[in-house]
């Protein structure tokens, strides 16, 4: 069975303090629910206490990056190996941001997704066309690059614990959403490509949808068959609308 994600990602946002208060806010929002898992992830400086807030809670902690080694000397880095020994769980990789802002390639990337299974967390990998990729018809190849470059050298039982977050970059804080016959149409040709790799693992995998999803329309996009949970940027910042998208998962 596919498990529904509903993953919050805050990206530059919150102070520790305020991460706090909303993950309080939001523990009550949410509790008892079992049949979504749900996940926020947090700036580096708030994952720590976003842990302790969360411990024995139904919210997991992920990270919004990670570097690719253990540890050495690559200042300003942190490893999968730090994250875990916190309690962090999911690792948030190849955002479009830092696809755009940082230069990542889907080699690097591929490093990272490895090197987070390594330490048995789980990877979110994020793909998704920009405009002039969908405006030129190769919506569908760009994915494709992107899926088998940040999957390669990966086996079924790694796939197990990767979650795929598909992010039209032009739907990415615009307040243009995918509709969802189109959202569904791209997630079943992600499904190919997963099955190819990975067979039966690949139909199990979550490929969850993300691009300003927000209250009004997670419910409509959820009920597509290979959309199996959200990626939510803006509406993951307040308790009672990231609350709201987790109800519409269930
Ligand atoms: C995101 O950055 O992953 C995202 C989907 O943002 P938003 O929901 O704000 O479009």
């Amino acid at each position: 069975m596919r498990r529904t994600v509903i993953a919050g990602n805050w990206k530059m946002n919150k102070t520790n303090q305020e991460a706090v208060e909303m993950l309080h806010q939001l523990k009550k929002e949410v509790a008892g629910i079992s049949e979504v898992d749900i996940v926020i992830g947090a700036p580096f400086t708030c994952l720590s206490d976003a842990v302790k807030e969360t411990v024995g809670s139904n919210i997991k902690i992920a990270a919004e990056n990670v570097y690719p080694k253990s540890s050495g000397a690559y200042t300003g880095e942190i490893s999968p190996k730090m994250l875990k020994a916190i309690g962090v769980e999911y690792v948030i990789l190849g955002h479009s941001e830092r696809r755009e802002y940082f230069q990542e390639s889907d080699e690097f990337i591929n490093e990272k997704v490895k090197a987070v299974l390594a330490e048995g967390m789980t990877a979110i990998l994020c793909i998704g066309e920009k405009l002039e990729d969908r405006e030129a018809g190769k919506t569908n190849m760009v994915n494709e690059t992107q899926l088998r470059g940040g999957l390669a050298g990966i086996t079924k039982e790694e796939a197990a614990n990767i979650i795929v977050a598909y992010e039209p970059v032009w739907a990415i804080g615009t307040g243009k959403t995918a509709t969802p016959e189109l959202a569904q149409e791209t997630h079943a040709k992600i499904r190919k490509v997963l099955v190819s790799l990975f067979d039966k693992v690949g139909e199990e995998m979550t490929i969850q949808y993300g691009g300003s999803m927000k209250p009004e329309n997670a419910a409509e996009l959820l009920a597509q068959k290979d959309i199996d949970g959200g990626l939510i940027g803006g509406a993951s910042l307040e308790a009672k609308s990231f609350a709201e998208i987790v109800k519409a998962g269930r």
